[in-house]
């Protein structure tokens, strides 16, 4: 923005725009960094008419380059840490991660396999969690909701990874 060598004035106006644009159609990119793929087909689910995300302008992308939401499932496999690196490094400022299910959070049922290397916050940093085995489309489009609340009044919100016994309590419960 520097380079079009705006007065401050216009700076501010066009950040303002910009973080409208993004509070009101926010782009979103997924991926399963090692899930079972029963998290995947929840957030597929999230997405199709019958739970309809994109009444809140929430829109999938194929490219981390034109994404403001990462939304991760799994945990994170050897083979798949450099690739979710390399994926949030390649999306542009600001950008927000929303690991999605218990797996993403802590590990989950693959905690301890020999080709698994930990959960989503160990590799890249986290701005909201949905906890679930798999996480229903309503517990994600909450936390869809709670992430673009935080974003609107100007932060990011808390982040807090439940902790291992509230995932198991939560997972009980919904199953
Ligand atoms: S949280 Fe459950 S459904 Fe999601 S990846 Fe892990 S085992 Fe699969």
């Amino acid at each position: 923005m520097t380079n079009l060598n705006l007065s401050d004035e216009w700076n501010g106006i066009l950040l303002k725009l910009k973080k409208w644009a993004r509070i009101n159609s926010p782009w979103a990119i997924h991926y399963n960094s090692g899930s079972c793929n029963g998290c995947d087909i929840e957030i597929l689910a999230t997405l199709t008419p019958r739970y309809d995300a994109e009444r809140l302008g929430v829109k999938l992308q194929g490219s981390p380059r034109h994404a403001d939401v990462l939304i991760c499932t799994g945990p994170v496999t050897l083979q798949s840490r450099d690739r979710l690196r390399r994926i949030y490094e390649q999306m542009p400022d600001p950008k927000f991660v929303v690991a999605v299910g218990s797996c993403a959070i802590s590990g989950g049922v693959f905690q301890g396999c020999y080709n698994v290397v930990g959960h989503i916050d160990e590799v890249i940093p986290v701005d909201a969690y949905v906890p679930g085995c798999p996480p229903r489309p309503e517990a994600i489009i909450d936390g869809l909701v709670k992430l673009l609340t935080a974003l609107k009044q100007g932060d990011p919100p808390p982040t807090e990874r439940p902790t291992e016994l509230e995932l198991e309590n939560y997972d009980a419960a919904t199953i």
